[in-house]
Protein backbone atom coordinates (compact mmCIF):
# COMPACT_ATOMS: atom_id res chain seq x y z
CA UNK A 1 0.00 0.00 0.00
CA UNK A 2 1.12 3.21 -0.96
CA UNK A 3 1.24 6.46 1.35
CA UNK A 4 0.74 9.78 0.41
CA UNK A 5 2.95 12.22 0.47
CA UNK A 6 1.23 14.52 2.94
CA UNK A 7 0.52 11.26 5.16
CA UNK A 8 4.18 10.22 5.20
CA UNK A 9 5.14 13.85 6.53
CA UNK A 10 2.27 13.73 9.14
CA UNK A 11 3.72 10.48 10.58
CA UNK A 12 7.30 11.14 10.37
CA UNK A 13 6.33 14.72 12.38
CA UNK A 14 4.41 13.04 14.79
CA UNK A 15 7.23 10.17 15.20
CA UNK A 16 9.63 12.98 15.86
CA UNK A 17 7.79 15.19 18.21
CA UNK A 18 6.65 11.75 20.37
CA UNK A 19 10.43 10.72 20.44
CA UNK A 20 11.10 14.64 21.44
CA UNK A 21 9.17 14.70 23.94
CA UNK A 22 9.94 10.95 25.65
CA UNK A 23 13.60 12.03 25.05
CA UNK A 24 13.10 15.53 26.82
CA UNK A 25 11.29 14.66 29.71
CA UNK A 26 12.77 16.02 32.84
CA UNK A 27 13.44 12.77 34.67
CA UNK A 28 11.16 12.44 38.09
CA UNK A 29 14.08 12.52 41.64
CA UNK A 30 13.88 8.68 43.01
CA UNK A 31 11.64 8.70 45.55
CA UNK A 32 13.72 9.58 48.74
CA UNK A 33 13.67 8.18 52.17
CA UNK A 34 12.07 11.37 53.69
CA UNK A 35 11.18 10.93 57.75
CA UNK A 36 7.36 11.91 58.37
CA UNK A 37 7.63 15.19 61.33
CA UNK A 38 6.34 12.51 63.63
CA UNK A 39 9.28 10.20 62.73
CA UNK A 40 11.59 13.14 62.86
CA UNK A 41 10.05 14.13 66.47
CA UNK A 42 10.22 10.36 67.92
CA UNK A 43 14.40 9.81 66.73
CA UNK A 44 14.44 13.51 68.08
CA UNK A 45 12.69 12.23 71.85
CA UNK A 46 14.22 8.60 71.53
CA UNK A 47 17.87 10.65 71.46
CA UNK A 48 16.93 13.02 74.36
CA UNK A 49 15.67 9.73 76.17
CA UNK A 50 18.93 8.63 76.24
CA UNK A 51 20.60 8.43 79.29
CA UNK A 52 23.68 10.42 79.95
CA UNK A 53 26.75 8.14 79.65
CA UNK A 54 28.80 7.61 83.36
CA UNK A 55 31.44 9.75 83.80
CA UNK A 56 34.62 8.95 82.86
CA UNK A 57 32.93 6.27 80.16
CA UNK A 58 32.83 6.46 76.46
CA UNK A 59 31.84 4.31 73.84
CA UNK A 60 35.00 2.45 72.46
CA UNK A 61 34.12 2.71 68.66
CA UNK A 62 33.74 6.54 69.23
CA UNK A 63 37.59 6.54 70.23
CA UNK A 64 38.41 3.73 67.81
CA UNK A 65 35.81 3.62 65.11
CA UNK A 66 37.74 0.82 62.81
CA UNK A 67 37.73 -1.31 65.79
CA UNK A 68 35.31 -4.76 65.08
CA UNK A 69 33.17 -5.67 67.89
CA UNK A 70 31.61 -9.25 68.75
CA UNK A 71 29.97 -8.83 71.93
CA UNK A 72 30.00 -12.04 73.12
CA UNK A 73 28.26 -11.75 76.00
CA UNK A 74 25.06 -10.00 74.24
CA UNK A 75 24.64 -13.04 72.32
CA UNK A 76 24.38 -17.14 72.89
CA UNK A 77 27.97 -17.81 71.66
CA UNK A 78 29.74 -17.97 75.17
CA UNK A 79 30.17 -19.86 77.90
CA UNK A 80 26.63 -19.73 79.52
CA UNK A 81 24.75 -19.63 76.05
CA UNK A 82 22.36 -17.60 77.03
CA UNK A 83 22.66 -13.42 76.86
CA UNK A 84 24.29 -12.34 80.16
CA UNK A 85 22.53 -9.96 82.37
CA UNK A 86 23.38 -5.99 81.73
CA UNK A 87 24.40 -6.28 78.22
CA UNK A 88 20.99 -4.35 76.62
CA UNK A 89 22.78 -3.36 73.03
CA UNK A 90 25.74 -4.65 71.33
CA UNK A 91 28.02 -2.16 71.75
CA UNK A 92 31.48 -1.67 74.30
CA UNK A 93 31.56 0.87 76.90
CA UNK A 94 35.01 1.81 78.18
CA UNK A 95 37.01 4.27 80.56
CA UNK A 96 38.03 7.24 78.20
CA UNK A 97 41.76 6.24 79.94
CA UNK A 98 42.11 3.35 78.30
CA UNK A 99 39.95 4.14 75.67
CA UNK A 100 42.80 6.61 74.33
CA UNK A 101 45.63 4.31 75.29
CA UNK A 102 43.74 1.74 73.53
CA UNK A 103 44.11 4.04 70.60
CA UNK A 104 47.18 4.49 70.32
CA UNK A 105 47.89 0.55 70.52
CA UNK A 106 45.19 0.48 67.53
CA UNK A 107 47.42 2.74 65.59
CA UNK A 108 50.57 0.56 65.96
CA UNK A 109 48.81 -3.06 65.34
CA UNK A 110 47.52 -0.50 62.21
CA UNK A 111 50.84 -0.05 60.81
CA UNK A 112 51.71 -4.09 61.17
CA UNK A 113 48.78 -4.99 59.29
CA UNK A 114 45.98 -5.73 61.97
CA UNK A 115 42.82 -4.22 63.84
CA UNK A 116 41.81 -4.87 66.63
CA UNK A 117 38.52 -7.63 67.47
CA UNK A 118 36.78 -6.51 70.72
CA UNK A 119 34.56 -9.47 72.38
CA UNK A 120 34.04 -7.50 75.74
CA UNK A 121 35.00 -4.37 77.96
CA UNK A 122 33.29 -2.48 80.32
CA UNK A 123 30.88 -5.85 82.22
CA UNK A 124 28.49 -4.34 84.27
CA UNK A 125 28.48 -6.66 88.10
CA UNK A 126 24.98 -7.84 87.24
CA UNK A 127 26.67 -9.72 84.68
CA UNK A 128 29.19 -11.58 86.88
CA UNK A 129 26.00 -11.96 89.15
CA UNK A 130 24.47 -14.14 86.74
CA UNK A 131 28.15 -15.98 85.38
CA UNK A 132 28.00 -17.24 89.48
CA UNK A 133 24.26 -18.36 89.62
CA UNK A 134 25.10 -20.42 86.42
CA UNK A 135 28.09 -22.03 88.30
CA UNK A 136 26.18 -22.80 90.30
CA UNK A 137 23.93 -24.96 88.53
CA UNK A 138 25.76 -28.23 87.63
CA UNK A 139 22.77 -29.19 85.49
CA UNK A 140 23.60 -26.21 83.19
CA UNK A 141 26.33 -27.67 80.75
CA UNK A 142 24.76 -26.25 77.47
CA UNK A 143 28.09 -24.98 76.69
CA UNK A 144 30.27 -27.12 77.90
CA UNK A 145 31.68 -29.04 74.65
CA UNK A 146 32.59 -25.78 73.37
CA UNK A 147 34.36 -23.55 75.72
CA UNK A 148 35.11 -26.63 79.31
CA UNK A 149 34.80 -29.75 77.55
CA UNK A 150 37.80 -30.84 80.00
CA UNK A 151 37.04 -29.06 83.13
CA UNK A 152 33.97 -30.18 85.70
CA UNK A 153 32.00 -27.22 86.22
CA UNK A 154 31.41 -27.76 90.21
CA UNK A 155 35.46 -26.66 90.00
CA UNK A 156 35.01 -23.63 87.72
CA UNK A 157 34.99 -21.58 90.78
CA UNK A 158 37.72 -23.10 92.63
CA UNK A 159 40.09 -22.55 89.43
CA UNK A 160 39.53 -19.09 88.97
CA UNK A 161 37.93 -19.65 85.63
CA UNK A 162 34.56 -17.30 87.33
CA UNK A 163 35.15 -15.17 89.92
CA UNK A 164 32.37 -12.85 92.09
CA UNK A 165 34.44 -9.68 90.95
CA UNK A 166 35.89 -8.82 87.52
CA UNK A 167 38.35 -6.43 86.65
CA UNK A 168 36.08 -6.07 83.93
CA UNK A 169 33.25 -4.16 85.82
CA UNK A 170 36.39 -1.55 86.56
CA UNK A 171 35.71 -0.38 83.06
CA UNK A 172 39.15 -0.42 81.82
CA UNK A 173 40.01 -4.24 80.59
CA UNK A 174 39.55 -5.60 77.57
CA UNK A 175 39.00 -8.96 75.74
CA UNK A 176 40.29 -8.21 72.21
CA UNK A 177 41.91 -10.24 69.26
CA UNK A 178 43.62 -8.78 65.88
CA UNK A 179 42.15 -9.28 62.54
CA UNK A 180 44.24 -9.05 59.59
CA UNK A 181 43.94 -6.09 57.58
CA UNK A 182 44.30 -7.85 54.12
CA UNK A 183 42.04 -10.70 54.29
CA UNK A 184 39.61 -9.50 56.87
CA UNK A 185 40.40 -13.16 58.81
CA UNK A 186 41.01 -13.57 62.50
CA UNK A 187 44.63 -13.93 63.40
CA UNK A 188 45.38 -17.45 64.68
CA UNK A 189 46.12 -17.51 68.27
CA UNK A 190 45.56 -20.90 68.51
CA UNK A 191 42.76 -21.04 70.82
CA UNK A 192 39.49 -18.97 70.89
CA UNK A 193 38.37 -16.47 72.81
CA UNK A 194 37.14 -17.78 77.33
CA UNK A 195 38.16 -21.38 76.03
CA UNK A 196 38.16 -22.65 80.15
CA UNK A 197 41.84 -24.31 79.72
CA UNK A 198 45.46 -24.64 79.69
CA UNK A 199 45.62 -23.76 75.80
CA UNK A 200 44.37 -20.29 77.34
CA UNK A 201 47.23 -19.50 78.78
CA UNK A 202 49.49 -17.09 76.69
CA UNK A 203 52.58 -19.12 76.29
CA UNK A 204 50.90 -22.64 76.57
CA UNK A 205 52.59 -25.65 74.96
CA UNK A 206 50.22 -26.91 73.05
CA UNK A 207 50.09 -24.08 70.30
CA UNK A 208 52.72 -23.74 67.77
CA UNK A 209 55.56 -21.46 67.43
CA UNK A 210 53.38 -19.14 64.97
CA UNK A 211 50.68 -19.25 67.43
CA UNK A 212 52.77 -18.02 69.90
CA UNK A 213 54.25 -15.47 67.93
CA UNK A 214 50.71 -14.21 67.50
CA UNK A 215 49.72 -13.99 71.07
CA UNK A 216 53.15 -12.21 71.92
CA UNK A 217 52.29 -9.48 69.13
CA UNK A 218 49.05 -8.44 70.33
CA UNK A 219 50.54 -8.58 74.44
CA UNK A 220 53.64 -6.92 73.73
CA UNK A 221 52.06 -3.88 71.73
CA UNK A 222 49.13 -3.46 74.59
CA UNK A 223 51.93 -3.64 77.39
CA UNK A 224 53.94 -1.06 75.52
CA UNK A 225 50.92 0.70 75.23
CA UNK A 226 50.25 0.72 78.94
CA UNK A 227 48.33 -2.60 79.49
CA UNK A 228 49.19 -5.29 81.45
CA UNK A 229 48.05 -8.96 80.84
CA UNK A 230 47.38 -11.76 82.93
CA UNK A 231 49.06 -15.32 82.09
CA UNK A 232 45.71 -17.56 82.06
CA UNK A 233 44.10 -15.83 79.18
CA UNK A 234 45.60 -14.68 76.33
CA UNK A 235 42.86 -12.21 75.16
CA UNK A 236 42.68 -10.23 78.38
CA UNK A 237 44.45 -6.88 78.97
CA UNK A 238 44.01 -4.31 82.08
CA UNK A 239 45.01 -0.50 82.22
CA UNK A 240 48.01 -0.18 84.37
CA UNK A 241 46.66 2.91 85.61
CA UNK A 242 43.18 2.25 85.70
CA UNK A 243 40.65 5.53 86.87
CA UNK A 244 38.69 3.44 88.73
CA UNK A 245 40.77 0.59 90.62
CA UNK A 246 38.33 0.14 93.15
CA UNK A 247 34.79 0.63 91.75
CA UNK A 248 32.45 -2.31 90.55
CA UNK A 249 30.24 -0.29 88.22
CA UNK A 250 26.87 -1.79 87.68
CA UNK A 251 25.41 0.16 84.81
CA UNK A 252 24.30 -1.62 81.99
CA UNK A 253 25.81 -1.78 78.89
CA UNK A 254 24.12 0.25 75.97
CA UNK A 255 24.18 3.05 73.84
CA UNK A 256 23.66 6.80 76.56
CA UNK A 257 23.83 10.01 74.98
ZN1 LIG B 1 38.73 -10.53 80.33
Amino acid sequence: MKIPKKQYIFICLLTLLSTLFFTCRKPQPAQQERLSPDTEKQTTLKEADLEPLPDGFCLLTDSIPDAILEIRYYSDNNFVGTCIDGYEEPVALITQKAASALRKASDEFHKKGYRIKIYDAYRPQRAVDHFVQWSKDPADTAMKSVFYPHIQKTTIFSRGYVARKSKHSRGSTVDMTLVDLKTGKEVDMGGSFDYFGDISRTKSESITAEQRQNRLLLRNIMVANGFYPVQGEWWHFTLCNEPYPNTYFDFPVKMYR
